[in-house]
């Protein structure tokens, strides 16, 4: 670089982000989190995650289900005519002055609609995760019940979906919550459960490592951020996770988040040009490595549906693998990849 460039504002900013309120984003505040520092230098040291076919990076289409209801109210009824429509009417103002306050009437909304993601997934064959709530109603942020909701889940499934668990906030740090959770999810598939994102991507360290062990996690996917997207620790590949408090490595492995819906439109509040550029970016990064884009985008977030299936048609034309979490892990374990990558780190 010419020195003098040092006093102009051209490398400030390497790929101009601006917000939606066309204020540039200052990137010295996201460097760091957008480079993917030590899956590139795994790769630099020859430990490379083979892909199927040969492919340049893969691609994990991820769901965090926390909303599938929403509070509707029921409609007073309004006069349309005729004897029995005053009947009617005579009789709801009655109920509304002796009755109990009505309870609200809880309806599936379409802007959540979740078959939009599985008939998409079914029809270009692609297999996604799909992270779903386990709660009772007296939980914070209780939406809807398993039982309630099994035509999803068997839709899920048949269009080749893994169901794993997006852990209510106490899963984190209790493991008797964690435990009735999963097995409630369990119960309701009929089958294990294997993978783990948090709701607000929670993580008490320290803590969550032991609880996922003991609760028999294959893998958890809650290290991203919601701030940004980025690469937590600087890993876009599927990695080991020390636990600092035992001295060992955990049984699970950990597939880091690398960008979320509302990361770029809500908190980093781009406009579309620049979350496109974000994304382009960090697709690059995920390519300059060999690792793996995991991308969540939640059914309830209708707001910019347009750039959800942008990215998809996009990442359809390029060198990458599709597959669930779970298939990305069965094959990071059953190729040697963790234990390479332990075996770099030091066991
Ligand atoms: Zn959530």
């Amino acid at each position: 670089m010419n020195k003098k460039e040092t006093l102009s504002f051209k490398n400030e900013n390497p790929f101009c982000l601006y917000d939606s309120n066309s204020r540039l984003i200052h990137p010295r505040l996201y460097e760091t989190f957008l480079q993917p520092i030590e899956s590139k230098q795994l790769k630099d040291d020859g430990i490379v995650f083979q892909h199927m076919n040969n492919a340049e990076f893969g691609v994990i289409i991820s769901h965090d289900v926390d909303h599938i209801y929403a509070q509707g109210s029921i409609e007073n009824p309004r006069y349309k005519g005729g004897l029995k429509n005053l009947s009617q009417l005579f009789l709801h103002d009655i109920k509304s002055r002796f009755g109990s306050k009505q309870s609200p009437q809880r309806i599936r909304k379409n802007e959540f609609d979740i078959y939009r993601f599985i008939d998409w997934e079914l029809k270009n064959n692609i297999s996604a995760s799909y992270y779903f709530l386990s709660l009772m109603e007296s939980d914070e942020d209780f939406n809807y019940y398993l039982d309630e909701i099994q035509d999803v889940l068997l839709a899920v499934a048949q269009s080749n979906g893994e169901i794993a668990l997006h852990g209510g906030h106490q899963t984190t740090i209790r493991l008797d919550a964690m435990l009735s959770e999963k097995s409630r999810l369990e119960s309701l598939c009929n089958k294990k459960i294997n993978g783990f994102r948090s709701h607000y991507l929670k993580w008490t360290p320290g803590q969550t490592e032991s609880i996922l062990e003991s609760a028999n996690f294959e893998y958890d996917t809650s290290w991203g951020s919601a701030q940004q997207p980025g690469f937590v620790k600087g890993f876009c590949t599927p990695h080991p996770v020390w636990d600092a408090q035992r001295g060992c490595y955990c049984s699970w492995i950990e597939v880091p988040l690398i960008a979320m819906d509302c990361s770029f439109f809500d908190y980093m509040k781009l406009n579309q040009h620049s979350a496109w550029e974000l994304f382009l970016s960090l697709v690059n990064k995920v390519k300059s490595c060999n690792g793996i884009l995991t991308i969540l985008w939640h059914n309830s977030y209708h707001k910019h549906l347009n750039f959800y299936w942008k990215m998809l048609e996009f990442l359809q034309q390029q060198d990458c693998t599709f597959d669930t979490s779970h298939g990305f892990v069965q094959q990071a374990k059953n190729s040697g990849y963790i234990d390479r990558v332990k075996h770099y780190y030091g066991t």
